[in-house]
Formats: structure tokens, C-alpha cells, sequence
């Protein structure tokens, strides 16, 4: 993988351009790609943003996302574009087995693969050119850096710094986690001056849910949390009869992970959603627990130091079987006790 600045004198002239993103795409997916988007669009460039799934509604609010295409049911379409592409930017994911159904579609295509990410580990073997910092807060600075580093910061507009913005939030948790840098608040200040409403781009993700999913979040802290002292730790499991009691649909799971994090000493927070193809976990953690360690070895996953993600197809009584079983073993090689 060669350093991304190579194709910087390459950016003046037009090129068929695919930007995609992680499967499910969360703020920071959603904006990075859709801040990339208008970014290579007003260079003139003939832009296509793809995901490999649907997402959030909370996500739609976003300029450009009325335009995304979701993959899942655009297949003929989606593959041809990205057939006859001459750039696939893949962006916020550290191997292609991220974008699902996409991947091999992606792999196969002849054009020129240049990734932005932030996490760890990350398979450079499968891009052209690229830039893989795990230091970032997120992949929407990222993009950031890459239109200020390539000369054309005057060309940050209103709508690039809201996609943009709400990566930042989405990653940083609200410019309250480690990797909220100096850099990271002089962006901040940098996308005000645009004009950016930044009040409304909180309300947009986080004052946008159905009562169903307070109601849903009250029941699952009260019947579906365990916390285990003895390993500072603590699991939630979502059943999908919870799912498809309180009509939980994309997104309203998001965040979750978080609440047993404000429990007095808890420094490992895990949650595990029956989904219809697999059991899909998320890890969070404080200080130095490193799930990206645990979700990889046991999970099938990975992702940062402190948030991690991965999955299982076990059942969900075998999955919680083998976390706690993992837990209790390997509690002291986590920092756990
Ligand atoms: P979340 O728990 O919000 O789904 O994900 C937490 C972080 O881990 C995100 O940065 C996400 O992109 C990453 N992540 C989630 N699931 C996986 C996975 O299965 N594999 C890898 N490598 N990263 C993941
Ligand atoms: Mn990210």
C-alpha cells in the first residue's frame, strides 16, 4: 500500500469514483463517506457512494444519503459501477470481509484501491494506496486531513462539514474519549466557520429515536444485564424476541453497549444481539483493557483498543456460555481483576 499523498497530484482530473464503507454503517462510515462524496463531486469527479447493507434512519438527515446506494438491493447496479470504476475508496474498515456481500465484488474489480482507516490491524495487502493511522479519532478526520494535506481545504463546504461532523461525534463519543486530540477541536473549530449548526446535528442523531426504544432500553437494563464484580465486567444479551417485541430496527440497538460502562468500577462492557444470521457482540472498555485483543481471539472480530466488535454463530445460549467461560479465564490477562 502506497502513502495516499501519491494520488493527490492525480485528484485534478476526473475519475469514475466508488467510495463504500463497514456494513451497517454508523456517523462516522456515513459521514466520512458522505463528506468524501461532495468533496471529489465539486472537484468533478463522477462519484457513487455504496454501502454494503442499509442503515440507521438516524443517519438520513445527512446531505447526500438520499443518494447512497445499498448494495442489498441495488446488486446488478451496484456491481456494475463498481466494475467500470477507476477509484474505490474504502473507508472506516480494516479488511474487505467488513463490506459483507460487497467484498468479492470489490476484490474482482479492476479499479485502483485506496483505503482510509482508522483501525487496527489492518489487511494493506488488498489496497493500492491508502492511509491507516490508529491514532485518528475517527475516519471522518481522516478525510479531513486528506482535503486540507491535498491543497484544496477552501473547498469545505456546510454540507461536508455536517457529514464530517457527525463522525467526530459518533467516534469521540461526543469529544469525551482519549483520541478527542487538540487536532480533532481545531477541525472542530475550522467546520464551524462553515456555518455548521452543530446543536442540530446532535439532535439529528441522538434526539431522533421512537418511544419503542426507550421502552425496549428500560427492559433490557432491568431483565437482560449481568454484571460480574469479580471481573469489573458487564454483559447484556438481546434475545430476538426483545427485537421483534419492541419492533427494534436499525440503529436503535446503538449505544447500548455504553450504560453498564457508568457502573461504579465496571471496566469491560459487553453486549450480544441474536440477530437473524449471527450473534453479533460489541465490546467496550476503559483505560487499558484492550478488546480489540479479546473480540479478535474469541469473537471472530476486532476493531480499537477500547471498542471492538465481533460475532459469533453459535447459538445464544452457547455464545453467553463461551463469554463467560473466556471471562473467567482470561480476566487477569485483560486487567480485568
Ligand atoms: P460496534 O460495536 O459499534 O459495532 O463497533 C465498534 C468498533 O469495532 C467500530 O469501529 C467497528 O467498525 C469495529 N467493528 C465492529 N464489528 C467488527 C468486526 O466484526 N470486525 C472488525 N474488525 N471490526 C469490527
Ligand atoms: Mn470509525
Amino acid at each position: 500500500m502506497q502513502p495516499i499523498h501519491h494520488i493527490f497530484s492525480q485528484l485534478e482530473s476526473p475519475r469514475r469514483v466508488i467510495i463504500t464503507t463497514h456494513q451497517k454503517p454508523d456517523p462516522d462510515a456515513m459521514g466520512s463517506s458522505l463528506g468524501l462524496y461532495h468533496f471529489l463531486t465539486r472537484l468533478g469527479h463522477e462519484v457513487n457512494v455504496i454501502s454494503p447493507t442499509n442503515w440507521a434512519s438516524f443517519l438520513d438527515w445527512m446531505p447526500g444519503a438520499d443518494r447512497v446506494l445499498n448494495y442489498e438491493i441495488t446488486r446488478e447496479k451496484s456491481a456494475a459501477l463498481i466494475n467500470a470504476a477507476d477509484w474505490i475508496f474504502c473507508l472506516d474498515f480494516n479488511t474487505l470481509i467488513r463490506t459483507k456481500h460487497l467484498a468479492p465484488v470489490v476484490e474482482k474489480s479492476p479499479a485502483i484501491k485506496i483505503l482510509i482507516d482508522h483501525h487496527q490491524q489492518p489487511a494493506i495487502e488488498s489496497f493500492h494506496y491508502g492511509v491507516s493511522d490508529t491514532t485518528k479519532s475517527s475516519t471522518c478526520e481522516m478525510v479531513y486531513d486528506f482535503i486540507m494535506e491535498s491543497g484544496h481545504g477552501h473547498s469545505i463546504s456546510m454540507e461536508i462539514a455536517e457529514c464530517l461532523y457527525a463522525g467526530l461525534i459518533g467516534d469521540t463519543g461526543s469529544f469525551r474519549y482519549p483520541a478527542a486530540s487538540a487536532d480533532v477541536h481545531r477541525m472542530v473549530a475550522r467546520l464551524k466557520e462553515t456555518g455548521l449548526r452543530h446543536t442540530q446535528i446532535h439532535e439529528n442523531i441522538y434526539d431522533n429515536f421512537l418511544e419503542n426504544r426507550l421502552r425496549f432500553i428500560g427492559h433490557v437494563l432491568t431483565n437482560r444485564m449481568e454484571v460480574f464484580y469479580e471481573y469489573n465486567t458487564a454483559l447484556i444479551f438481546v434475545p430476538k424476541s426483545d427485537l421483534l417485541r419492541f419492533d427494534i430496527k436499525t440503529g436503535d440497538t446503538e449505544g447500548l453497549v455504553n450504560y453498564p460502562l457508568s457502573i461504579q468500577g465496571i471496566r469491560m462492557a459487553a453486549i450480544v444481539i441474536d440477530r437473524d444470521e449471527e450473534r453479533k457482540w460489541s465490546f467496550r472498555s476503559k483505560g487499558n483493557v484492550d478488546v480489540n485483543t479479546f473480540a479478535r481471539l474469541y469473537f471472530e472480530g476486532g476493531g480499537h483498543f477500547n471498542a471492538a466488535g465481533g460475532r459469533s454463530s453459535a447459538s445464544l445460549e452457547d455464545t453467553l456460555r463461551t463469554f463467560k467461560k473466556v471471562l473467567k479465564e482470561t480476566a487477569s490477562d485483560f486487567q480485568l481483576t
